[in-house]
């Protein structure tokens, strides 16, 4: 099927999702070096394959600003040609040293999405913490690895693979077992946090709002909102978006880290009459909404590939879904 794909011109593929007027790419960072807490998680794209993206999202799509969006989805303009709005999640330092030169250049429009808990470099996101673990035992002894395997996962492991995986699935609910792994293999969160300064700065947020960038929320510190009681997402929803608003620089938009496929229309309900959110962006790829104010936007960070590549692929499914009408989201 990848390989039919690849054959056909870009141009006939982009006819089979006639009916998508707006697609919105996600990206985390932008860099030809990642820091080691995103070496572990995902790939990142290198400066030279984010212009190849951009120069072929110019060639098919027009660039759009969050304020055309919003205009048309509310109807007062509606979008006469097909466009892209690009969005960059979690707040990373290479957002304003990369990104935002990149495109101020160029004249592009972006959202930058905001965890106001990382802001300036207060604390470390739990995953990046995992990411720095795991780059500490490829160093360590076997006898340290035995340890941390018993001590915290009451087992021993048979490979180095099924502790990596087993790091990897602590999730947002046990990440005190991040800081106490730790301990243990001598890493140290806040050196790191204090010498790489991995995220932003508000000064550098305000910069890029002063300059016609948009700024959304993005949560407090990153959960994953699937294992969350309702009081708790909304006090992540609430405190990042007053985080922003008192700093005034808030473009009243909010994406949810990592996904909100499993939110349903109620709560999507209520969080939109108690914060007056414009918008709210998921990251379920190329996919419809019955709520014109949930937009899906696809991820351009997968692998090293060009975004031509993942588009043609994310097109396709999309239309083979919409024969059997699953490309729209069920929030019942
Ligand atoms: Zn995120």
């Amino acid at each position: 099927m990848k390989k039919i794909i690849e054959f056909i011109p870009f141009h006939l593929l982009k006819q089979l999702s006639n009916d998508i007027m707006l697609i919105v790419p996600f990206y985390h960072s932008v860099t030809d070096a990642p820091g080691i807490h995103l070496k572990n998680l995902y790939k990142v794209k290198t400066e030279t394959i984010f212009e190849k993206d951009i120069n072929f999202l110019l060639k098919h799509y027009q660039p759009v600003s969050l304020l055309d969006v919003k205009n048309h989805i509310n109807g007062s303009k509606p979008l006469t040609k097909k466009s892209f709005l690009l969005t960059f999640d979690d707040g990373l330092r290479e957002c304003y040293d990369v990104i935002y030169p990149t495109l101020k250049k160029q004249g592009i429009p972006a959202v930058f999405f905001i965890n106001t808990g990382f802001v300036d470099n207060k604390e470390l996101f739990y995953r990046f913490k995992t990411s720095l673990l795991i780059e500490n035992l490829k160093t360590s002894s076997n006898s340290l690895k035995k340890e941390i395997s018993i001590k915290y996962f009451n087992k021993t492991f048979s490979s180095d693979t099924t502790l990596v995986n087993e790091l990897l699935s602590i999730n947002y609910n046990n990440k005190q077992l991040l800081d106490n792994i730790a301990l243990t293999t001598n890493t140290d969160f806040n050196h790191y946090l204090n010498q790489y300064k991995p995220f932003m700065s508000l000064s550098m947020i305000k910069e890029l709002y002063e300059n016609n960038f948009d700024i959304g929320s993005h949560s407090v510190d990153h959960p994953d909102f699937s294992i969350l009681d309702d009081k708790q997402k909304i006090w992540q929803i609430k405190n990042s978006i007053e985080y922003l608003k008192e700093n005034n620089v808030f473009s009243n938009v909010l994406s949810f880290p990592f996904a909100d496929y499993f939110i349903k229309q109620d709560f999507y309900n209520f969080i939109f009459s108690e914060t007056k959110l414009d918008l709210c962006f998921g990251t379920s790829g190329l996919k419809k909404e019955n709520d014109k104010r949930i937009i899906q936007r696809i991820n351009f960070e997968k692998d090293t590939t060009l975004a031509k590549h993942i588009f043609k692929e994310k097109i396709s499914k999309y239309f083979i879904k919409s024969l059997i009408k699953k490309n729209i989201t069920d929030r019942t």
